[in-house]
């Protein structure tokens, strides 16, 4: 690669020296680009953030309305002395790619990013560059998503299963991004959808948006979902008190971990569905090639098999150490998160009356 870097990794994150800003920072900075609203990264304090235009709503909601400004896909503004453009990811509604361009040299910071199709946000459009800055949550080549179309069929089916049984179907998912593309998903023809407060909070956004969603009910109207409804929750209600006002409920967890069986009988989750908001191993690749990149970084996730195998492809491969992966809440570490909550929730889930029974494989 010829020519300074375009972004160093510094104490407060990704750092544009030519633009001045900084890039998913995760301690307060002056200007902060904003590759999309999961909490690990999009934190508040900062003075001005810069994101996605569709994702202005929920990004607000996280650091504050004030801060925040928009920009539509594709338009590009000058930061410093470089270009700058958002580009989307498919990770969630607004989320986006960071194009920097700066004397000839292009690079791209992925942030978050899947491939496979997702009504709730614009799909991944893999850009030309010279150094591609990807994540990595998911790159092992174990991980091999379904189609979604599939993975709802058989959400469909464990909801119906349930019904017919009268327990309450309780899903655990991420409260942004994944909770709205399972309500979107689901067919809303078999019972009520209740949604916890910390997916609720975002579906004026989603909906502002133009995402189609289902129509919802809020806590309050636990008696009329118990034994036929579907209830999305984030991972963080697993196990606690709020889970009784259900009556007999069933159990799962749609995430990509739970690709991984032991996963799903760790946590005593009746079911687990490998839905995932990240690129799985052929997806990561995809990308990465697309990109035309002969220098790929890798952030956050299991990037050392990834940096091996792209080295042996010819790529000039290497790990970036960033801190998206110290703490927040996004896919990557709800491994954490229920790992908490179960410790903490087992004998409320016991007193909840939970039904644990034999799962059938996952198809
Ligand atoms: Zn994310
Ligand atoms: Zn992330």
């Amino acid at each position: 690669m010829a020519g300074e870097a375009l972004l160093v990794s510094t104490r407060e994150g990704l750092w544009c020296p030519a633009g001045g800003f900084h890039i998913d920072p995760w301690r307060p900075v002056a200007r902060a680009v904003l590759t999309h609203a999961h909490a690990d990264h999009a934190r508040p304090g900062s003075a001005t953030y810069l994101t996605a235009a569709p994702g202005v709503a929920v990004a607000a909601l996280r650091v504050g309305a004030a801060a925040v400004s928009g920009l539509s896909y594709g338009e590009r503004v000058t930061l410093g002395d470089v270009q700058v453009s958002f580009h989307p990811s498919g990770h969630l509604l607004g989320s986006a790619q960071v194009r920097i361009e700066h004397r000839g040299q292009v690079w791209v910071v992925s942030g978050d990013y899947k491939t496979g199709p997702d009504p709730t946000c614009a799909p991944l459009e893999p850009v030309r560059c010279h150094v591609f800055i990807s994540e990595s949550t998911f790159a092992l080549p174990i991980y091999r998503w379904a189609p979604p179309a599939e993975l709802f069929a058989e959400i469909d089916a464990w909801w119906r299963a349930n019904q017919a049984r009268e327990r309450t179907s309780v899903l655990f998912a991420y409260a942004l991004g994944k909770a709205q593309r399972i309500l979107a998903g689901v067919d809303a023809g078999i019972g009520p959808l209740l949604v916890h407060g910390a997916v609720a909070r975002f579906l004026p956004a989603y909906r502002a948006a133009g995402c189609a969603l289902p129509e919802v009910v809020g806590s309050e109207a636990a008696a009329s979902v118990r034994g036929r409804g579907l209830v999305l929750a984030p991972p963080s209600a697993a196990g606690s008190p709020w889970l009784r006002r259900f009556g007999t409920i069933s159990t799962a967890f749609a995430s990509g971990w739970m690709q991984v069986r032991g996963n799903r009988r760790r946590r005593n989750l009746d079911r687990g569905f490998a839905l995932s908001d990240h690129a799985d191993w052929n997806g990561l690749i995809e990308v990465i090639r697309a990109t035309g990149a002969a220098r790929v970084l890798l952030t956050h996730g299991q990037a050392p098999t990834l940096e091996r195998w792209l080295r042996e492809q010819g790529f000039d491969a290497e790990l970036l150490h960033v801190g998206f992966d110290d703490d927040g809440d996004g896919e990557a570490l709800i491994e954490a998160e229920l790992e908490a909550a179960d410790g903490a929730g087992a004998q409320s889930a016991t007193a909840a009356g939970r039904v644990v029974h034999p799962s059938p494989a996952p198809a």
